[in-house]
């Protein structure tokens, strides 16, 4: 060994020693950090399926891929970084001699080539990675970037180490090509070879070189050890868990999404007959009230703001995004986590759990970041703004988009829930609908007695459950369609087309209430309960006698069939529940509804998010669609995953929108600009939020806003459609 070797040696050394040490002390105190959060036993379950899943979206890069170019690149950066460890390690023995070589598999072609391949493909992609990010960095001139409040030098820090690491691998090879002590051919390793023509005979270089190289990677270490929030380095690691743990692991995509959680109190869902507010806990108002699955996640989240560009309320100027909500949680989580780790914290009551001795050295700025409200104002020191909050409609598209299964939904309702259910602090004007669902059992306080008023002047008679028993389907008509104009046609359109196909469906009319959907997503989970178990008796009792299999239903309102499908079974109530959209392109393909007259004048659809994203039903509505205009749709830029919301989900529908453009008319421009003249839907509040929108245009004369029943329905029964064809634009 020279004596560039032995001061290359202890350098390489004492830097790895260092930051080996504060990995170590990083890892524990993150670990630490996960570990005040609530438990989840739930997430334990079914190792194989969570292994297999974790596999596939990591080495699949499934979400990144649908970003094309980014996701592409990002998988060649990743798989470098794996693989190219093996280089860092290798870069030990280089350090102590120019001719040392990993054991076993240093020296053999194979190995040379695939770390030569990924190493140059690894360059490629994070130069591709470092362009886009320079060309969408905040402060560009125009336009909204997803790295809007990403914390910008983390990510450069970070590409920057990574390709200089990569540069110094070629550097160490090439000055072993220059002094004759590379193993590899040129055909497996022509880079290096190239590299080392330009360097020159100098094999203190080899130990120069990956000592550099050792010295880039261990600051890396130290930097991310120190900075325990940065996400866009940590997420190397985390996001392997992360994804392990998510909720539902055997949905292909957009876990998070479909039904919500239960309201969990201490790892086990709440029962309100015996729930105690001075014993379990209503939601989330603290951070550490969160479970482990919520702290891991937000210690995940990458910065990406893939979620932040997809998010109607963000790209509308509202003050929501949710990967700010995210680093907002995150931030103050850890700048919490000393209280709380010193014993700290409030118990349900809201009594200091700690005494004074405990907090007693205690650094001020954690005793200060402890006393801030979860929820709250700039004023009041608030970590989350009412506003942002309450500004989701719980789309589900930040869910759907994220790389690393992040479950933003789940945490903003959990946030809501405990502002409703204790603080009764929620946008006053959904007092109403909350009071309507109580005492009448709808949102709009319409009267029982009128949900089969829709039935009136059909031509057929449609039979109520208890008048027959050898219904097929028991067609759910949801509030929206019993008891508002535009729905009713949708209804009575269904109806028609049951009737013609001759399915045997029956209606539960006055012993149908609320699903319950609008109170569980603005947080009230009481009232969600009293409604569902309500309804889950009268199903469970229609249903009497048969197998899950034949307890089938159909829905026209997907919110309505999110929650009888996918939440119901959370109260005991298990149906086969279908989507209107999935029945009638059932029949059609079966060849029981024909349609004879081509609707024209272009017809563009609009993916409703709970029938859509949450539910996954994209191709449906479209068969029945291009069945029924005998031609291909008019597909909106943004549409199936990326559909963009109509605005009234997640209880929106029964809030004022104050601020920024309004969703609809957002969503209503994209509609018009296709030039299509039939907007079609397949939901009755997006029905009346894009009606609104082509109303407040001023397009109601040009464009149509209509359920694909009643496209369909003009299709088969031209002379029929009751109520429907007014201004119908039908070939003819
Ligand atoms: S659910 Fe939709 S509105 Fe809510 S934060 Fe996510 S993208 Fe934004
Ligand atoms: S929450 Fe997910 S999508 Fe959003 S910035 Fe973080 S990692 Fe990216």
């Amino acid at each position: 060994m020279g004596s560039v070797q032995i001061v290359t040696t202890i350098l390489a050394a004492a830097i790895t020693a260092v930051a080996v040490w504060l990995a170590v002390r990083a890892v524990m105190k993150m670990v630490a950090v996960i570990r005040l959060g609530q438990p989840a036993p739930e997430r334990f379950t079914d190792k194989g399926t969570r292994t297999r899943t974790m596999l596939v979206e990591t080495a699949g890069h499934t979400r990144m891929l649908r970003w094309g170019v980014v996701g592409a690149a990002h998988w060649f950066v990743m798989v470098g970084f794996i693989v190219l460890s093996l280089l860092v390690l290798e870069a030990y023995f280089e350090v102590v001699s120019p001719t040392g070589g990993l054991p076993l598999i240093g020296g053999l072609a194979v190995y040379g080539l695939v770390t030569e391949l990924i190493a140059v493909l690894g360059t490629v992609g994070i130069l591709v990675l470092i362009a886009i990010r320079l060309r969408n960095r905040p402060t560009r001139p125009g336009g909204r970037s997803r790295f809007t409040g990403s914390t910008m030098w983390q990510g450069y820090f970070v590409e920057a180490v990574v390709l200089a690491v990569l540069i110094m691998g070629f550097v160490i090879r090439g000055f072993k090509v220059a002094t004759d002590h590379f193993e590899y051919p040129v055909w497996a390793t022509p880079v290096s070879h190239a590299v080392g023509a330009l360097l020159p005979d100098w094999s203190a270089g080899v130990s120069i070189a990956a000592f550099i190289k050792i010295a880039i990677s261990m600051t890396w270490l130290i930097v991310i050890a120190l900075n325990v929030t940065m996400g866009v380095a940590w997420h190397r690691f985390l996001a392997f868990f992360n994804i392990f743990f998510k909720r539902e692991p055997a949905r292909p995509a957009g876990s998070g999404l479909g039904p919500l959680r239960p309201m969990m109190s201490d790892g086990k869902p709440l029962d309100f007959e015996e729930a105690d507010p001075e014993k379990d806990q209503f939601g989330v108002a603290q951070v550490e009230q969160f479970s482990w699955k919520g702290l891991l996640d937000f210690s995940t989240c990458t910065e990406c703001g893939r979620c932040q560009s997809q998010c109607p309320a963000w790209n509308t100027g509202k003050p929501l995004s949710p990967k700010l909500l995210i680093l907002s949680l995150r931030d103050h989580a850890y700048a919490k986590a000393p209280y709380l780790l010193a014993g700290g914290g409030k118990d349900l009551t809201g009594e200091e759990k700690a005494t004074q001795a405990q907090l007693a050295h205690l650094d001020v700025l954690a005793l200060a970041e402890a006393d801030k409200p979860l929820i709250g104002t700039a004023e009041e020191g608030g970590v989350i703004d009412p506003d942002v909050l309450w500004s989701c409609t719980t789309c589900g598209a930040c869910v759907e988009q994220c790389p690393v299964d992040i479950e933003h939904v789940d945490h903003i309702v959990d946030m809501r829930r405990y502002q409703v259910l204790i603080e009764s602090s929620f946008p006053s004007e959904a007092g109403v609908m909350l009071r309507n669902l109580e005492n009448k059992g709808n949102p709009w306080g319409a009267p029982q007695n009128t949900r089969e008023d829709w039935t009136k002047g059909l031509d057929f008679e449609v039979p109520r459950v208890g008048e027959v028993d050898d219904f097929e389907y028991l067609f759910w008509v949801g509030c929206a369609g019993a008891f508002e104009d535009r729905a009713k046609k949708t209804t009575r359109a269904v109806a028609t087309l049951l009737n013609e196909a001759g399915v045997k469906f029956a209606i539960l009319g006055e012993g149908e209430t609320c699903s319950g959907d609008p109170a569980r997503r603005i947080g009230n989970e009481f009232v969600f309960q009293m409604l569902a178990q309500q309804n889950v008796e009268t199903l469970n009792e229609a249903f009497e006698g048969r197998e899950k299999r034949n307890r089938k239903i159909v829905a026209t309102c997907p919110h309505c069939f999110n929650t009888l499908g996918n939440e119901y079974g959370q109260l005991g109530g298990e149906f086969e529940v279908v989507h209107h959209t999935q029945l009638l392109a059932h029949l059609v393909g079966t060849g029981k509804l024909t349609p004879v007259q081509p609707v024209d004048g272009g017809v563009t659809y609009h993916d409703p998010c709970y029938l859509g994203r949450h539910n996954r039903v994209f191709a449906a509505p479209r068969e029945v669609l291009g069945d029924a205009i005998q031609g291909e749709l008019t597909e909106m830029p943004r549409n199936s995953e990326r559909s963009f919301c109509c605005g009234a989900g997640g209880a929106r529908m029964w809030m004022e929108e104050k601020i920024g453009k309004r969703i609809n008319v957002d969503r209503v421009e994209e509609a018009m600009a296709t030039g299509a003249r039939t907007v079609a839907v397949g939901c009755p509040f997006c029905s009346t939020m894009l009606n609104d929108g082509v109303n407040g245009k001023g397009a109601g004369e040009q464009v149509e806003v209509v359920d694909v029943a009643s496209v369909l329905l003009r299709s088969v029964k031209p002379d029929v459609a009751p109520g429907d064809k007014e201004t119908a634009p039908v070939a003819g």
